[in-house]
């Protein structure tokens, strides 16, 4: 046997420490920059008002120390028992009585207790009326995106905690009639702190609720009602509290009548919104719930993911009749922006790993961080990951400034629609990008990045999942064409952004200045202001053209291009605003390198779509 023994990748000890786009990202919003020349001339120069700040920088620093130890330590260790010991579903106790319990391993449940402690719900609520004020979310979201990375998924049970959280701000009357348990859902004393399911997805499919949701809702008294239905996918069942949609009986109904609607008399009744406790807070018994099984996945083995008859379930109402979509929307704002920092969160941590490993692992007599097609590859993964983590950043922070707005009512409306455009667009690109790139990761470590108990397959794994819940990609980007069709403006107000930082001033600290750079920064403009006018070509297409198949088969071609071009604007105000102009502005440019042409969307029409048509379906189009 071989004397050699391999080093493995390591985390050593923190991840923080080891971030530095993190850090200067945090730093470069510490400051508050003074853009009052800006204003004047795009060309004059502004300034970092060295002694205003939005928050203290070292502060947080310390906070996140301690986190990105948690993180590369603690975390890891316990994702790997609880995976190890998946949920158990007890359908029976010994005496025959149904009890449906869900039991998970003590790991996971010191998962939930860290997830609860170290503020990833907790301080998007908490820290608004501390020094953090409106940047309270960008701190949340940092925070997460360094708990996530291999924490057992445990973050999925706190984003649906923290969109239950948000949805019941947004409902008046919502908190102060449920008092204890919005402040369980914020809290970060794990003795309080409670978890929310958003049960939505049914056997008829998950992408289009509104016409396949058959949960029926019998009314009672006053707001209470009884639930009918099944739920297909409740993640995680062992939450206290969920939001869910179902369809109001005619008045009059009985629970037989609600039993024998058909799904065509069902259709016809707008979704409502209700909320209802899993179990039954006197009782601790399910509260008119059968677990039918715990689903067996490809990932998330740690996630108790139910399959759920609701027979009588008792629920409230909380939005006005019929109105449960659009009041619902905006817990799925923030669980869509989850998933997307949990993509850039991944994305990192393998990045990392093979970033480690490349220092210690040799091939052909050299480390692997000096072969040269190697370096390109990572190089690659790190511009991608660049640019996720900016379009990700951006929206969280986003969604902190309309909670807590500037005293301008512009700005609050701005943010407001940017919130709604970079949600789809962050949730799609991030998850599509995430699934490739940590696969290539793992590639990096070669055949010990496949080894189960290496840690790295289980990254893989539960990155599978990122495109597929909170809405698939086609769905996110059909999500985008209906922001472009019922707010246009959301659409405007990203492409004057990027126009402004395609032609705003040079780099906010001193850099040098050399051919070299000025070309690079040239050639991004240059790129920048040709994609702004593509996109808007293609826009102009899209509204004359009569076709509706035309407009949803370029749907996805068109948010990956809008998401492409707003992403090289925020690389390239970072390079004006961090200190690294050079490095950051060749990563700008190897952005543009890589995807180039940047808007890029197959014109789908008539033609073309039955050549697809048949090239998609073969032999099965028979069937269709
Ligand atoms: C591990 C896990 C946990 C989950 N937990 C929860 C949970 O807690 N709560 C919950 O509500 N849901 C949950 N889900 C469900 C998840 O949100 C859905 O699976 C997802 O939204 C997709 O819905 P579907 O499975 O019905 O797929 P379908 O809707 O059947 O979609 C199948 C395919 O069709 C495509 N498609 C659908 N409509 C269109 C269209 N108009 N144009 C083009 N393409 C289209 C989709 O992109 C997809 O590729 C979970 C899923 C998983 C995997």
């Amino acid at each position: 046997m071989s004397s050699f023994t391999h080093t493995p990748p390591s985390l050593d000890g923190n991840v923080f420490t080891a971030d530095s786009l993190l850090q200067a990202y945090l730093k470069r919003h510490s400051h508050k920059l003074d853009c009052t020349s800006a204003t004047q001339s795009p060309l004059q120069q502004p300034s970092i008002a060295t002694t205003t700040k939005n928050f203290d920088y070292r502060q947080l620093e310390n906070e996140l120390r301690n986190l990105g130890h948690l993180a590369a330590t603690t975390l890891p260790n316990l994702a790997t028992i609880a995976e190890k010991y998946p949920p158990q579903h007890i359908a029976y106790d010994a005496w025959q009585n149904r009890v449906d319990e869900i039991e998970t391993h003590p790991a996971w449940k010191e998962l939930l207790r860290h997830a609860a402690e170290s503020g990833i719900v907790g301080d998007g609520y908490h820290y608004r009326s501390t020094q953090y004020s409106r940047y309270a979310r960008l701190v949340q979201f940092a925070k997460l995106y360094l708990f996530d990375a291999q924490c057992a998924v445990v973050t999925c049970p706190m984003a649906m905690t923290d969109g239950a959280a948000k949805l019941m701000e947004t409902q008046e009357g919502l908190v102060s009639r449920f008092r204890e348990v919005y402040e369980g859902l914020i809290s970060k004393n794990p003795k309080i702190a409670i978890t929310a399911g958003q049960h939505m997805t049914e056997t008829r499919g998950g992408s289009d609720v509104s016409g396949a949701t058959e949960t029926v809702a019998l009314h009672e008294n006053n707001d209470d009602y009884k639930l009918y239905g099944f739920k297909w996918f409740t993640s995680a069942i062992d939450a206290q509290v969920a939001f869910t949609l179902a369809r109001i009986a005619p008045k009059g109904s009985t629970v037989d009548d609600v039993l024998n609607m058909t799904q065509e008399q069902k259709k016809k009744i707008p979704l409502s919104l209700f909320f209802m406790y899993i179990r039954e807070p006197e009782t601790n018994k399910l509260n008119g719930i059968t677990v039918y099984r715990l689903k067996n996945k490809l990932g998330t083995k740690a996630l108790p993911t139910a399959e759920l008859k609701l027979h009588g379930a008792s629920a409230t109402l909380v939005s006005p009749v019929g109105r449960g979509i659009a009041c619902i929307s905006p817990m799925l704002t923030v669980t869509r922006t989850w998933n997307a920092v949990c993509a850039v969160s991944k994305m990192r941590r393998i990045i990392h790993l093979v970033r480690d490993y490349s220092t210690k692992r040799e091939a052909f007599g050299k480390k692997l961080g000096v072969l040269p097609a190697h370096v390109q590859t990572l190089a690659r993964m790190s511009v991608e990951y660049e640019g996720c983590f900016h379009l990700v950043m951006d929206c969280a922070k986003r969604i902190g400034f309309t909670e807590v707005p500037d005293s301008s009512s512009e700005e609050l409306r701005q943010n407001q629609e940017l919130v709604r455009i970079l949600t789809p667009l962050a949730k799609m690109y991030t998850g599509k990008v995430a699934v490739p790139l940590i696969s290539e990761g793992l590639e990096c470590i070669g055949g010990q990045g496949y080894m189960e108990d290496s840690g790295i397959p289980a990254i893989l794994r539960d990155a599978q999942v990122l495109p597929v819940w909170e809405g698939t990609t086609n769905v996110q980007a059909l999500d985008v064409l209906r922001v472009l069709k019922k707010h246009p403006q959301a659409i405007m107000t990203l492409m004057n952004r990027v126009q402004r930082l395609a032609t705003k001033g040079h780099s906010l600290h001193q850099t040098p200045t050399c051919p070299t750079l000025d070309d690079m920064l040239k050639s991004i403009r240059e790129t920048l202001l040709k994609s702004l006018k593509e996109l808007s070509q293609y826009m102009e297409q899209m509204k004359q053209s009569r076709s509706s198949d035309f407009v949803e088969a370029g749907a996805r071609g068109f948010a990956f291009s809008l998401s492409r071009v707003y992403i090289l604007a925020l690389m390239l105000e970072h390079a004006f605003e961090n200190t690294e102009y050079e490095r950051d502005l060749h990563a700008a440019h190897s952005f543009v390198r890589m995807h180039t042409p940047l808007v890029n969307v197959e014109q789908v029409d008539e033609s073309r779509r039955k050549v697809d048509q048949i090239l998609a379906m073969g032999e099965f189009r028979s069937k269709l």
